[in-house]
């Protein structure tokens, strides 16, 4: 996909490929607090070069379209349950997936929890100037035990139905389940006490429908998942050695942009 930047007024400007922004970049000789979200973390274990290249070299990756789609059933489904946590009621959808006793958990930091861009679940390693941050979807709260479950929003048009053991199993699922042992595992660090299972709320869109008519449907599944932070300590610290490095890491070589960047300077180069 091609992406052309523009500025405020949507007019197009020279790209630089380089951040502009200070704070986005790694600098090893400071002592100021340096901030790691999830979905870099996610970015450093599927290509550490890429990760080595955007936090510490400043290398900025060309843009992407927000998912509106998506982002708006996340949207309409937080405004369902924060009812819910208003009121301290169980959700519509508990019943049906056996969960007694559970409800929102209602904490005056969830808004800042939700909050991917500006705050988030955080946690600050010890003895480092790294701090790791996520924005979680929701965390509801089982009043009998008063353990925390985390829980994810999922958006997909899938043709078959979601069965948790298919939905877990999904080649391109993997990456969901990281992200929730990476939750669990900052929420844990935060000093709570989570529950080991977790939920991916899945709403699948009706692609079977007669016709559009102005409305989409979906199927709602509760897909429980037993989330698993063991490797993430290990990795994290691999990530560390890898920010306070001068040496480029590896690339992934299944990745299809290296292969386009490395082709297209060969024939660059070839046709001069
Ligand atoms: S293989 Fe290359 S383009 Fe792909 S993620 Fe790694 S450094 Fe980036």
């Amino acid at each position: 996909m091609l992406s052309l930047k523009r500025n405020s007024k949507g007019e197009f400007v020279p790209a630089s490929g380089i951040r502009s922004r200070a704070s986005s970049l790694y600098d090893p000789t400071s002592e100021k607090i340096f901030n790691i979200s999830r979905s870099k973390f996610s970015d450093f274990l599927t290509c550490p070069r890429c990760f080595y290249l955007d936090r510490v070299k400043g290398l900025a990756s060309p843009s992407t379209p927000g998912w509106t789609l998506n982002e708006t059933t996340d949207l309409l489904l937080k405004k369902e349950f924060d009812e819910c946590r208003e009121t301290q009621t169980p959700h519509r959808s508990f019943q049906k997936a056996g969960l007694t006793n559970v409800i929102p958990f209602a904490h005056e930091e969830i808004e800042k929890w939700r909050d991917s861009l500006h705050a988030g679940l955080k946690y600050e390693i010890p003895g480092t100037n790294i701090s790791l941050s996520g924005g979680v979807d929701d965390i509801w709260q089982d009043i009998k035990s008063e353990q925390l479950i985390v829980v994810d929003y999922k958006s997909q048009a899938n043709n078959n139905p979601v069965t948790p053991e298919d939905y877990l199993n999904g080649t391109y699922h993997q990456g969901y389940k990281v992200q929730m042992d990476f939750y669990a595992f900052l929420l844990t660090k935060m000093g709570f006490d989570v529950s080991p299972i977790a939920y991916f709320y899945v709403c699948n869109a009706d692609r079977s429908a007669p016709g559009f008519g102005g409305k989409m449907y979906f199927e709602e599944t509760l897909v429980p998942y037993q989330w698993d932070s063991s490797w993430i300590e290990k990795r994290v610290f691999e990530m560390l050695e890898i920010l306070n490095s001068d040496k480029m890491p590896e690339s992934n070589l299944a990745c299809e942009n290296c292969a386009y960047s490395r082709q297209r300077a060969i024939m660059e180069k070839t046709s001069e």
